[in-house]
């Protein structure tokens, strides 16, 4: 598989893929094995895309059954530089509503036993994420959904937990204590991956529900995320693709340079 098929890798549901045009599929193999489907690359207002649906096509990967160094490792195999990694999220405060997003800047791993890193040895490699997202992305992700009149949240901290079950009542009450924003199953690794990589990454959250303990609102059930997310299929499309079509070819941030001082 030659590099360079595409700039800018997209992870996400299986409805995006209508956004490209000129779209055809391909498989990447691997060292990881097979990443969740085949790739499609296509175009968005003249950039070259590589789409990638992070559970599978048919949503047969659950959150801690992704084989997420697979999927980075074939965005990266294809060239890709800069990943727009939008997710269904819950949030954990009472000013977050459901429907707005966010643009996370921050993230709490709170997962378990997933595998999380490409460096296993025998070169040593301990990568700074104290900024996991690309703060050139943010900053144009922000901008392109306030264009488009949408309510967001610029900054905020994700916490990602395994999955496939929801939080506690403790859990939940628990995070939102610590001050955090917003609740996850698949920020990470995907975006630290990204990092290993000296790939930008950046995340918009799509806010569902107000996860359980929010005195007044309804636990969250997969029934109803799944409402919110049909609602939402459209607005969530044309956000993407704005941020896609307003990114520049020039990055001007240090996520390209990521593994410079992360070796002795
Ligand atoms: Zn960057």
């Amino acid at each position: 598989m030659p590099s360079e098929q595409a700039e800018i890798g997209i992870f996400g549901g299986s409805g995006f893929y209508s956004l490209l045009e000129n779209a055809r599929d391909v498989w990447v193999e691997t060292p990881y094995g097979l990443p969740s489907d085949r790739v499609a690359l296509g175009e968005i207002a003249g950039k070259r895309i590589a789409f990638l649906a992070r559970h599978g096509r048919d949503h047969r990967f659950p959150p801690h059954a992704i084989n997420y160094r697979a999927n980075l490792w074939a965005m990266k195999q294809l060239g890709v530089t800069r990943i727009i990694g939008p997710t269904a999220s819950g949030s954990l405060r009472r000013e977050i509503e459901p429907e707005h997003m966010v643009v996370a800047d921050q993230v709490v791993d709170r997962t378990a036993g997933r595998k999380d890193t490409f460096y296993d040895g025998p070169i040593t490699t301990h990568v700074s994420f104290a900024d996991p997202y690309c703060p050139q992305m943010r900053r144009i992700a922000a901008a392109a959904l306030q264009s488009l009149g949408i309510t967001v949240h610029e900054g905020g901290t994700i916490v990602v937990i395994s999955g496939p079950r929801f939080s506690t009542r403790a859990e939940s009450k628990w995070y939102q204590d610590a001050g955090w924003d917003v609740i996850n199953m698949t920020q990470y690794p995907e975006c630290y991956l990204a990092r290993e990589l000296e790939m930008c990454y950046v995340n918009i959250s799509l806010i569902t529900d107000y996860d359980v303990g929010l005195p007044g609102a309804p636990p969250v059930t997969h029934a109803a995320v799944l409402q919110v997310l049909a609602r939402n299929n459209e607005r969530i499309k044309t956000a993407i693709a704005e941020i896609a079509r307003t990114t520049p070819g020039e990055r001007t941030c240090n996520c390209g340079r990521a593994l410079g001082a992360a070796r002795a």
